[in-house]
């Protein structure tokens, strides 16, 4: 593989992924790729010690020159699009289309970061008292922590730092220890926007690689004001009580069982390619992967058995090669997950087609899988279990309210999509009593938001939000003002406290 091309296009010294510690091995052919240094639990405190000191002389900065940071990072992220999208590629297996598409997320992130730094508006609020005023102004919170999963190994770190950033707060992230080379990359791109800007404090931007434990610190640390973290429901429970043990601030965004209702009505070519797109898309390992179908029952056989079809012809293979649509999975974990969801599912009384391991030729210690199409008599158990890897549970339905409802039954809260060219239908999927998800969309797949919307979900998914709408404000504290310019003072609900 063509790493050390792709390093040295970035600017990334060889030692920095040559190094002694953790070893990467690629899932698109189970090849060594490099080896990067680790640290300690305990040497996350000299990081965050750092980070707090950062933090404390950034915020002097004001917010439109913070902008500047992140214009510069995005200017990068267009330099380096090309190698960084590749070895997103050959570290997370997407093929290089994906892997480019998050690169370009974080340039859009950036873009709007930019904008959002001479915006982060506050209000001005009647009081009812004369001679006052009151105001809520919006202030940076301190070090900001990232926990990031493997399948955006890059992008969801610039949803954090870019609005971390400009927002006035310091960031540390600790990236999958299944993707360190990526970080190791980012993190030279950042020193590198740093040392063009010219004048951010030492340590405002840093990545430390480790385990588990390394995580665990900055959900322990009160010094770290927000913990931001991405990955499983099971890591999330762990992160969130750990921050709330301390009252700290966090932001979860967690898995996702998200679903696709099919109406009668539905333009079926285009739930066709929507289906496709996020069901099969990067082997179905984004959080926003469509693994549930309700089909309305009329449309039922035509429809499974044309997307049968459509399914044996996606091109499965090596994803750094052009005209790949599905890569591997991540590893063999991951593999023996699928399968044992798969037996789940036939058990359960389901049928299944598809789901097998493939050899791709000269990527053979690679976990490449066919995707999975599983008919099932009901939203059973194994339906109600978000398993990362590509697997599309198809049930029939009859009427619109139960499809709704079946939706709704998932433990998380992700994402949901209704194919529909009915009025009605789509104005309830996403009313009060639609969709109870994060994300409610119609005539489109579930995956593949764009970073102007608040990205998250409800319930086992975590509740937090990232990136667009107003999801700065998670990453800012507000202070109410009341500012008295009369002579007098008067109490609030008219209260006499005279002697
Ligand atoms: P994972 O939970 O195994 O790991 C994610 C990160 O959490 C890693 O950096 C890991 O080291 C860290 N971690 C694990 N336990 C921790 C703890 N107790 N304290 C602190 N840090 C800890 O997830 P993964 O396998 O890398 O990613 C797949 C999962 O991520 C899926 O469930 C997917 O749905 C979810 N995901 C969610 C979103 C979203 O925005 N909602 C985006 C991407 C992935």
């Amino acid at each position: 593989m063509k790493i050390d091309a792709i390093m040295s296009a970035m600017g990334v010294p060889a030692s920095a992924y040559q190094a002694q510690g953790l070893e990467v091995f690629s899932p698109v052919n189970g090849e060594k790729i490099g080896a990067v240094a680790t640290i300690q639990a305990s040497d996350a405190d000299a990081a965050l010690a750092l980070s707090v000191k950062a933090f404390k002389e950034w915020r002097h900065v004001p917010a439109p020159k913070r902008g500047e940071l992140v214009r510069i990072l995005g200017e990068l992220l267009r330099k380096y699009k090309q190698p960084l999208g590749e070895l997103v590629s050959m570290e997370a297996g997407k093929i290089v289309q994906e892997g480019l598409g998050e690169v370009q997320e974080m340039i859009d992130i950036c873009d709007f970061a930019v904008g959002l730094s001479r915006q982060l508006y506050g209000l001005t609020i009647a009081s009812e008292r004369p001679g006052h005023r009151m105001a809520e102004t919006w202030h940076p919170i301190g070090v900001c922590g990232v926990i990031s999963a493997f399948n955006f190994p890059v992008a969801v770190w610039s949803w954090n730092a870019a609005l971390a950033l400009v927002c006035g707060n310091s960031v540390v992230w600790k990236p999958s220890e299944k993707t360190p080379l990526t970080a190791v990359a980012v993190q030279a791109i950042m020193d590198e926007a740093i040392s063009l800007f010219g004048a951010a404090p030492e340590g405002l931007s840093q990545t430390l690689i480790g385990g588990r434990d390394v995580g665990e610190v900055l959900t322990k640390d009160a010094r770290v004001g927000i913990v931001s973290a991405t990955g499983s429901t099971e890591m999330g429970r762990a992160v969130g009580l750990a921050v709330a043990q301390r009252f700290g601030r966090s932001i979860l965004e967690l898995g996702g069982n998200n679903a696709g209702i099919i109406s009668e009505t539905a333009d079926l070519d285009l739930a066709l390619r929507g289906i496709l797109f996020s069901a099969v898309g990067t082997a179905g390992q984004r959080c926003t992967t469509l693994r549930r179908l309700f089909v309305h029952e009329s449309i039922y056989d035509g429809l499974v058995s044309k997307l049968k079809e459509l399914y044996g012809k996606v091109r499965i293979g090596n994803p750094l090669e052009n005209g790949t649509l599905m890569g591997p999975l991540i590893d063999k974990a991951s593999f023996d997950r699928m399968q044992s969801a798969l037996a789940s599912a036939k058990e359960q009384g389901g049928q299944v087609t598809g789901g097998e391991r493939i050899t791709v030729a000269g990527c053979e210690n690679g976990y490449y899988v066919k995707p999975a199409i599983a008919e099932m008599p009901a939203q059973t158990a194994i339906v109600l279990q978000e398993t990362f890897a590509p697997i599309l549970y198809v049930m029939k339905y009859t009427n619109f309210e139960e499809a709704i409802e079946a939706n709704n039954a998932s433990h998380h809260g992700l994402s949901s999509c209704v194919f529909t060219t009915n009025l009605r239908e789509a104005e309830l999927f996403t009313s009060d009593f639609g969709s109870d998800c994060g994300i409610a969309n119609v005539n489109i797949g579930p995956s593949g938001a764009e970073i102007g919307g608040a990205f998250g979900g409800e319930k086992e998914t975590g509740g937090g939000r990232e990136s667009g709408s107003d999801a700065w404000k998670g990453y800012m504290r507000r202070a109410t003002n009341t500012i008295n310019y009369s002579k007098e003072l008067p109490l609030a609900q008219g209260i006499d406290f005279s002697l």
